[in-house]
């Protein structure tokens, strides 16, 4: 029997709790950050600034592609990213957006973060690049992070945080939880020393590798 897709409340419950477990999790700070799923021609996007343990499913708003929306609650003010990555990228089923301590950190120093442990390759090739600084909000800010994103599905916001999008929301999670984990190691292994980096050969073995890496036998899942 072919499963149904699932309805606008449930999706929308699921974004909000994927939204405290973002921040059970502590890769986000109190309303920052945002998420988001596919649904049908646009997606459903937390509101601008509520706290998420006050949201309900009504409260998730739905956004057309054209960025347009018939529902009374604002969208998150960063909805143009998550417009943009969706419409641009169609393999995007999901995006996170968050304000985590380690990634932000890092996105003030403007710099990518480099292959300094193969698990770079999480976010799609041999670094995770840090977008151009514009005002939150601003398309001008899309235009920067669609940049950084190119061949890649997560990336810093320059003196902003950390964007990233998967198959789905659990996915998008573990991938918002791998890069702040990985903007943690990079942060450590900075102040000990010059972090020895990966060459670009070395991260082309990585990708490859990963492909066949975690697949279990069907009945075993
Ligand atoms: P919203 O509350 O509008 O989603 O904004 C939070 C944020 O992170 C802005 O960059
Ligand atoms: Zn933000």
């Amino acid at each position: 029997m072919q499963s149904r897709a699932p309805s606008r409340a449930q999706l929308s419950q699921q974004v909000i709790d994927s939204c405290l477990a973002m921040n059970a999790r502590g890769i986000n700070q109190g309303s920052a950050g945002n998420i988001s799923v596919r649904f049908e021609n646009g997606f459903l996007i937390t509101p601008s600034g509520m706290a998420y343990d006050r949201l309900q499913p009504e409260h998730i708003v739905l956004v057309d592609l054209d960025g347009s929306s018939q529902d009374n609650l604002n969208p998150s003010s960063e909805w143009r990213m998550h417009r943009d990555i969706y419409a641009n990228r169609a393999e995007a089923g999901a995006v996170l957006h968050a304000h985590s301590t380690f990634a932000t950190a890092l996105s003030c120093l403007r710099n990518d973060i480099p292959a300094f442990h193969y698990m770079i390759a999480v976010a799609g090739g041999h670094s995770i690049r840090c977008a151009d600084y514009a005002l939150f909000g601003t398309q001008a800010l899309s235009d920067h992070m669609l940049v950084a994103l190119d061949g890649r599905r997560a990336c810093l916001l320059g003196t902003h945080g950390m964007i990233c999008f998967h198959d789905n929301l659990d996915k998008a999670l573990w991938l918002g939880v791998e890069i702040e984990t990985l903007a943690k190691q990079y942060w450590h292994a900075c102040q000990a020393g010059d972090p020895v980096i990966l060459s670009p050969a070395q991260m082309d073995e990585v990708l490859v590798q990963f492909q066949g890496y975690g697949k279990q036998p069907t009945a075993a899942q």
